[in-house]
């Protein structure tokens, strides 16, 4: 295991990164998880580090206090696990499967993953076949989307911000992507801020929708929760994949886990214990609006983020109606979700609460800054 050395740069398998608990892993998949091979996975991290296992906004999995020098990849090699390698590239965990897309997205999610060249910390592309699972949330420097016609490549930001360019065939956004993608390697800037890029409309976006319930495959069923913000203990893990039947496992982008090939008969089973165990079944769930870091289990903690978000959750759960909230266990943000949020954060002159330079009601202000008291 190399360490990696800087804290904003991107933890992976072989590069973990050093957080306020312990070395902290970051792992993606190119395929659903067997229920054997999510189990084994939540094993390992509960021998190898505290035992808790996060799934990201971007649907990356994450593996929390790692000892200096855990033998990760040598443990998780018996399990054959599905392990994506090289520029991180986020499609839909429903891709290949679902009626709803216009093209699978796998072949050139492939492509892009064999980018060769330096990539500046946190650069991802997205590709999106235009299905069912909403990805329009998700940032990327590179996004492609398939749209009558052909691609369109949006550069930087969401959906809604990106800067978007003309529609081409699937061979031309291939290239134009790598294109870019040597930009950002040779400039060591992100896609937002590459300079110089046309700007076409933006396609429509579909309606925003929440990452959690079912969805109709081709052949069967998927069906998707959610980590309350985005983390889990080890053992509900383990017990949630063994509730899945023969169903490949997907953490998916907006801190979801995605059951696909899963059977009308296994779907009960399924969602009762992910309900039993802690995890968010209902797209209205008010806690899908909360982001909250690792707080009081992480060194640099001063909030136990997550039980506050947790009671706010449960005391206010109409406060969230169109509104993100975000807390903070320090600024340096880990959860920072990627649109406009009121952020709660403690920091070492005491705790606070900014809109990140939109206004706060003043009611809502004084609510958070008493539930951190
Ligand atoms: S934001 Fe939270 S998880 Fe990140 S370093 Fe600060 S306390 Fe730790």
């Amino acid at each position: 295991m190399t360490a990696a050395l800087r804290r904003d740069a991107c933890p992976s398998l072989t590069a973990p990164m050093l957080t306020g608990d312990g070395w902290l892993a970051r792992l993606t998949f190119t395929d659903g998880l067997s229920g054997e091979g999510l189990a084994g996975l939540a094993a390992v991290a509960a021998r190898l580090g505290n035992g808790l296992i996060e799934v990201t906004s971007r649907g990356s999995l994450q593996l929390r206090g790692l000892a200096q020098g855990a033998k990760l990849a040598e443990a998780l090699a018996p399990l054959g696990l599905p392990l994506a390698e090289g520029l991180p590239v986020v499609t839909s965990p429903l891709a290949g499967r679902d009626p709803a897309e216009a093209a699978d997205p796998r072949p050139l999610a492939a492509t892009l993953r064999a980018f060769a060249g330096p990539l500046p910390p946190k650069v991802t592309a997205l590709v999106d076949g235009g299905g069912a699972f909403p990805l329009d949330a998700v940032p990327a420097d590179v996004r492609l989307l398939r749209v009558a016609g052909g691609w369109r490549i949006g550069v930087g930001g969401t959906a809604r911000t990106a800067r978007w360019q003309d529609v081409c065939d699937a061979d031309t956004a291939i290239a134009q992507a790598c294109d870019l993608l040597t930009r950002i390697s040779r400039e060591a800037r992100r896609g937002r801020d590459l300079d110089g890029l046309g700007v076409a409309p933006a396609p429509a976006l579909r309606p925003a929708g929440a990452p959690v319930g079912r969805f109709g495959l081709r052949e069967d069923i998927a069906r998707a929760v959610a980590f309350p913000f985005g983390s889990a203990e080890s053992g509900a893990v383990a017990a949630l994949a063994a509730a899945a039947g023969a169903a490949r496992l997907c953490p998916a982008p907006g801190r979801a886990l995605v059951a696909v090939e899963l059977t009308v008969a296994d779907e009960a089973a399924f969602v009762g214990a992910a309900t039993r165990l802690g995890f968010i079944t209902d797209p209205g769930d008010p806690r899908l609006a909360i982001a909250a870091c690792a707080g009081a289990a992480c060194a640099s903690g001063r909030l136990p983020a997550r039980a506050i978000a947790a009671r706010i959750a449960a005391e206010r759960p109409d406060m969230t109606d169109g509104l993100h909230l975000h807390v903070s266990g320090c600024p340096k943000r880990c959860a920072q979700p990627a649109g406009p949020a009121v952020t709660l954060l403690a920091d070492e002159c005491g705790t606070r609460v900014t809109g990140d330079g939109r206004g706060v009601p003043a009611d809502l202000e004084q609510y958070l800054l008493e539930v951190a008291r």
